[in-house]
């Protein structure tokens, strides 16, 4: 199956964005957002949307979201869906006990009713 996207490589992407200021570095994650809003029917800014058709994610002449786009959206979404399904510690809560009921809490300062 023909990669679609396969001529996306960071190093074209970086080219892509080189000389703009988005005040944001993550240039594959804006080009995704870019892809999304275009096919939710709302209008990228400008900037963002020429560089999105210049790389083939949106159509040069519709505006409309291409194959490469669409799965340019997916692979986004997946890989950054995948890394927050990663698991990652749980800070360890501490426990407090009531010196007058006796009742356990993890509470933050212990907070709790006090049945003493
Ligand atoms: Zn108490």
């Amino acid at each position: 199956m023909k990669n679609a996207i396969a001529h996306l490589t960071p190093e074209a992407i970086e080219k892509a964005f080189a000389g703009t200021n988005f005040g944001r570095t993550d240039f594959e994650v804006i080009l995704a957002e870019t892809v999304l809003e275009r096919a939710a029917g709302y209008n990228p800014g400008h900037r963002a949307t020429s560089i999105a058709t210049r790389l083939g994610l949106l159509g040069d002449k519709t505006g409309n979201v291409t194959k490469a786009g669409h799965e340019w959206a997916m692979k986004i979404f997946y890989s950054h869906h995948k890394q927050s399904k990663q698991p990652y510690e749980q800070p360890e809560q501490e426990i407090f006990t009531c010196e007058r009921c006796g009742r356990k809490t993890s509470h933050p300062e212990g907070w709790h009713y006090c049945g003493a």
